[in-house]
């Protein structure tokens, strides 16, 4: 069971020690259950805390790559094999937010190669809008978002795919418990040995409902995920 906490764009040194309190959390909680806490932070942060989370079984990913896995003059820019050299394991690709500002399914793909190509391991976001749903055509959506994002994409071992309708994203809204369990075993149908994630208004209020949906594989959290208190409830109420 996966819980992912991708910070956004949020946090600064001090935000660091935020994590002190999951890290103590989680080394008891662990114990005997198969439990993964990826910490995606902003790009400034990723050093740090992949410092200060050495000797845990905390691991961190970024939240967006270049799609040149070599150097080059990309001002502002930072490629996967950066990434993975100040300690990331993992990243976001696809995220609806940078879909919104202009990714397309081709860019995505593009860096989902150089990712894997760089050793890190992919948590790929798909998701419709408000107005595909309304329309009815999600599972159309989706279908595109996967064929395109993994075109040519030889082993899909280390991908993770997280279903995150864009409507749910920060609004506090989850899909009703039929859809999203409807939804998911749509994706595993196409993805048969990948997991399948759930992002969307995670919280330690809804997580009740969510964890009843039985073939979901862990949670991609955002603004829950800065608050500690709010992220250890969540992994606590996963599991009472
Ligand atoms: C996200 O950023 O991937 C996300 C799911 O955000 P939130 O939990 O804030 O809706």
């Amino acid at each position: 069971m996966y819980f992912i906490a991708n910070w956004k764009m949020f946090g600064g040194l001090n935000s660091l020690n935020t994590i002190d309190k999951v890290v103590k959390f989680f080394k008891a909680f662990k114990k005997n259950r198969s439990i993964k806490i990826i910490y995606c932070p902003p790009s400034t942060l990723i050093s740090l805390m992949s410092k200060k989370l050495e000797k845990t079984n905390i691991e961190i990913g970024a939240q967006n790559c270049h799609e040149q896995e070599s150097y080059g003059a990309f001002t502002g820019s930072i490629n996967s094999k950066m990434l993975k050299n100040i300690g990331a394991n993992y990243v976001i690709i696809g995220h609806s937010e940078n879909r919104q500002s202009g990714e397309s399914n081709q860019l995505i793909n593009l860096k989902i190669k150089s990712a894997l190509k760089s050793g890190l391991k992919v948590i790929f976001c798909i998701g419709e809008t408000l107005r595909e749903k309304r329309k009815k055509i999600t599972k159309k959506i989706l279908d595109k978002q996967l064929k395109l994002g993994l075109n040519k994409v030889n082993s899909k071992k280390n991908i993770i795919i997280a279903y995150e309708p864009v409507w749910s994203i920060g609004t506090g809204l989850i899909p009703k418990s039929d859809d999203l369990y409807e939804t998911v075993n749509f994706i595993k149908k196409k993805m048969r040995k990948n997991k399948v994630l759930y992002g969307g208004s995670v919280n330690p209020k809804n997580i009740n409902d969510l964890k009843s949906i039985n073939n979901i594989d862990g949670y991609l959290i955002g603004g829950a995920s800065q608050d500690p208190k709010k992220f250890i409830d969540i992994i606590k109420k996963r599991y009472s």
